[in-house]
């Protein structure tokens, strides 16, 4: 357990420091190089590879590539498998399985989304948990409930990483996690309770929304609703973590990337501030990357 300081009470007039994604991403690609080349040296290889089976022009397509560049890039092998948009249960299974025994593969991912019909959660079961980078499969989302080293889901731990990087002691300390799906908001959640944090856990059910977020020390957004948290929502000297990435177009017809933070608002009240982009996005790949070391050194 870390212990290190509170942040201070925040000055008004002044601005919430930024946690800098792309800095730690940077800083944590190097350290994952360094393994990959450490495990080459004794003769181990690391390859990643990923199913894709909603179209290679999907936006699934286009990150599938760009993750391939940043697995060479740090010397991991990168295959990606694509299967027809039509694709079935039993082709994917297939594929996964295979992968599973192929002892050349280190990591096994599926990105989203499937083909109308087939249920991800049939497919993350199938993933083998020691290969499964995303962290997806039901034990090994059993094994952050536990609070046990495991692959976790890689926003979460990204998340938690910057939370981290602020100094802030967690434990005793309330969070507040907007925004609640398997792979995002929960695991984030059961992390932030592995610290020994007050944890609430919101949705889009949830009853007065800004009076639970201006208790949090931590406030994580994770719901996907452009400006859903504004100034007022927010406590003075808060670290606001935020996770959420849509695709908006301006007034001037300008497509751009936003999180469900109002970021220029809130930077006046809060301490510290993830933005977007540049924030929890890069350092979920430079995560990701991480857990397929993890994954091929047996950590
Ligand atoms: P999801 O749609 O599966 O879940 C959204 C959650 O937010 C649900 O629990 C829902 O109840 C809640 N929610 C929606 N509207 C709300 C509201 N008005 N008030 C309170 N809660 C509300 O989405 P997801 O897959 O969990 O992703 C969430 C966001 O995080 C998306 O914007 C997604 O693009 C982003 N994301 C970013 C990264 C990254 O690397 N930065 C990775 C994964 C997801």
């Amino acid at each position: 357990m870390r212990t290190v300081t509170t942040p201070k009470a925040h000055n008004s007039g002044s601005l919430a420091r930024i946690i800098d994604g792309r800095a730690l991403a940077g800083a944590l690609r190097q350290e994952t190089s360094e393994r990959v080349k450490q495990l080459a040296s004794c003769g181990q290889s690391v390859r990643l590879d990923a199913v894709l089976a909603c179209g290679p022009q999907s936006a699934a397509g286009v990150y599938a590539e760009n993750q391939g560049v940043a697995c060479r890039e740090i010397g991991i092998e990168y295959k990606l498998h694509t299967l027809p948009e039509n694709a079935g249960f039993d082709e994917i299974a297939g594929q996964v399985l295979l992968l599973n025994k192929d002892e050349d593969v280190s990591a096994v991912m599926v990105h989203m989304p499937l083909p109308a019909g087939v249920d991800p959660y049939k497919i993350y079961q199938l993933i083998d948990p020691e290969k499964d980078v995303e962290g997806v499969n039901p034990s090994n989302i059993g094994n952050v409930v536990y609070g046990r080293s495991t692959l976790a889901p890689c926003t979460a731990l990204a998340a938690l990483a910057m939370i981290e990087t602020t100094g802030v002691e967690l434990r005793g300390k309330k969070c507040v996690v907007v925004g609640a799906s398997n792979i995002v908001g929960k695991p984030i959640a059961a992390l932030l309770m592995k610290y020994e944090a007050t944890v609430v856990s919101c949705n889009k059910f949830t009853k007065d929304l800004a009076s639970e977020t201006r208790t949090a020390d931590v406030l994580v957004c994770a719901a996907g609703v452009p400006g859903l948290i504004t100034r007022d929502m927010v406590r003075a000297g808060a670290v606001v973590i935020d996770v959420g990435t849509t695709r908006v177009t301006d007034e001037a017809g300008e497509t751009k990337t936003v999180g469900d933070v109002d970021f220029d608002a809130v930077r006046r009240v809060a301490g510290w501030i993830s933005p977007v982009p540049g924030g929890v996005g890069p350092m979920t790949v430079a995560m990701l990357l991480r857990n397929v070391v993890d994954a091929a050194s047996g950590r």
